[in-house]
């Protein structure tokens, strides 16, 4: 760790420094913002490129995109409905999961990154955040809330009362803080593109295909494309060091049949970005939040996209962050002010990092669920087959999948027998 102090000829206060402007940590500034906070957020992309991420959404993060202030306009040019998706297994077994879009609720869609995040980063710019980008957090003296960067005009210390990690899977907030961990599952690989996908239907479903130790979803999304999302488990890992990931998911796309209501054309498509990485793609952390940091989005941990982890999380956290922050309060004038406002700070980061808990305890079981039965084809095979013939146990699946009811519904005994009962 560099000596923070030798380096702060450039010393700057604020009252939050949040590093990293992807769609959580945007949606925090907005909502610190219009609360008055002074929020600087500090992104290191100097413009928007494509990472290894995800597109596609539920019902439920499209309202927490409303919540954040994306307009009709915004998501009809950015959001692109998705009526289902649909589950397909190694052995030919497929089933939809609809989201509640059947049962007349709005759809999920597939969203244009490279729209949406500066989107949500000019909303939190129009709400008077002030937006650094080409401003790298490089290392961070938590205990002084100092974050030290590397800014387009050279180093730079922020010294704010608190500190945001909106970074995403390495978190470096995470790291400072000693609460980063990797995730109990064995390392697994991201891989994510665009095709062009010319004169694609207008209500095109989305396709998720098990892989032997991975899977790949497809995914319509705005400007005649689709995206590709892969993961792969370590059985794979050896192919891409020696061929290269370009090659592997060439093999993977063409792999792919033509599908019920997709004549899979897209598999002949023109590339439109770079196929971007992440390895390892889940990691975890002991805490959320401690004296005068707190984490949101992936870097407050994250498992895997399979059971639609990701942006929702990213969205909800990030209101509850704010709702913390908000609650801290500002200072308290006078002898003893300080303490007084630093304990009252403990105790709503505290229990941010209980909401968040209880929140998506009963989903990160679900997902841990699923994730056993995707280490065992022949379990899953024997689950999906009873999803694609059990109407109303498909329906609480996708329900709870898409964040719309509470997960522990699909752990309710009963629910479980109803799936799994021969
Ligand atoms: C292969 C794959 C597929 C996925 N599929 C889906 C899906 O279909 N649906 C879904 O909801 N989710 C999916 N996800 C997860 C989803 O992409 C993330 O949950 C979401 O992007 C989280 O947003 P975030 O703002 O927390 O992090 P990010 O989007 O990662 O943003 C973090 C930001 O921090 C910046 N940053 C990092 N370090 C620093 C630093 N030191 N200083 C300054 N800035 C920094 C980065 O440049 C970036 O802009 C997928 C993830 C992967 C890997």
């Amino acid at each position: 760790m560099p000596d923070l102090h030798a380096q702060s000829e450039r010393v700057e206060r604020v009252e939050v420094a949040l590093v990293g402007g992807g769609p959580a940590g945007a949606a925090l500034a907005a909502r610190l913002a219009r609360a008055g906070r002074d929020v600087v957020v500090l992104e290191r992309a100097p413009s928007w490129r494509w990472r290894a991420g995800g597109v596609f959404c539920s019902p439920a993060a499209v309202s927490a995109l409303r919540g954040v202030g994306l307009g009709e306009d915004d998501l009809a040019r950015l959001a692109r409905p998705i009526r289902a998706m649909r589950v397909e297994t190694l052995a030919g077994t497929s089933f939809r999961l609809t989201y509640g879009a059947d049962a007349g609720g709005p759809p999920a869609v597939g969203l244009d990154r490279s729209e949406l995040d500066p989107c949500l980063l000019a909303l939190a710019a129009a709400a008077g955040a002030d937006i650094r980008v080409g401003w790298t957090a490089t290392a961070l003296d938590l205990a002084a809330r100092r974050v030290t960067v590397a800014s387009p005009t050279g180093p730079a210390t922020l010294q704010a009362d608190v500190i945001v990690g909106a970074d995403g899977l390495r978190s470096v907030v995470a790291r400072a803080a000693g609460v980063a961990r990797a995730a109990r599952l064995a390392p697994r690989l991201g891989l994510t593109y665009h095709l062009a996908d010319p004169g694609m239907a207008t209500d095109r479903e989305a396709r998720m295909r098990l892989l032997d130790d991975g899977y790949v979803g497809i995914a319509p999304v705005p400007g005649d494309r689709v995206n590709v999302g892969i993961v792969l488990g370590p059985s794979w890992h050896a192919a891409v060091a020696r061929d290269g990931a370009r090659a592997v998911v060439d093999r993977i796309v063409a792999s792919i049949s033509p599908g019920a209501d997709d004549p899979a054309r897209w598999r002949d498509g023109t590339p439109t970005d770079a196929v971007a990485g992440a390895w390892p793609i889940g990691h975890r952390v002991t805490r959320r939040a401690g004296r005068g940091w707190m984490l949101v989005g992936d870097a407050a941990g994250f498992l895997d996209p399979f059971t639609g982890e990701g942006l929702h999380r990213a969205l909800v956290s990030a209101e509850l962050a704010a709702a913390a922050i908000t609650a801290g309060g500002r200072g308290v004038r006078g002898i003893g002010g300080a303490e007084a406002r630093a304990r009252r700070r403990d105790r709503a980061f505290a229990a941010y990092d209980r909401t968040m808990t209880r929140r998506f305890l009963a989903k990160d079981a679900v997902s841990w669920l699923v994730q056993a039965f995707l280490a065992r084809p022949a379990l899953f095979e024997y689950a999906a087959r009873r999803v694609a013939d059990r109407e109303t146990v498909r329906a609480t699946m996708g329900l709870v999948m898409g964040d719309l009811i509470p997960a522990g519904r699909a752990l309710d005994p009963r629910y479980l027998a109803a799936l799994l009962a021969p």
